[in-house]
């Protein structure tokens, strides 16, 4: 099973779990979003309420 989150740019990020998604768009903002300042607590929230599951 995957985890997948779509960033509000459009961006998909995938991993095994909650924990890796919140990993990977991190590493995501710092790629794409340097401008944005987003502190973890509000990573983990957005991968709460957001991801969902694939196949
Ligand atoms: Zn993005």
């Amino acid at each position: 099973m995957t985890r997948i989150i779509t960033c509000a740019c459009g961006h998909d990020v995938s991993g095994a779990d909650d924990e890796e998604l919140v990993s990977g768009l991190r590493q995501h903002l710092t790629d794409d979003h340097p401008e944005m300042n987003v502190p973890d607590e509000a990573l983990q929230a957005q991968v709460s309420a957001q991801a969902r599951d694939t196949d």
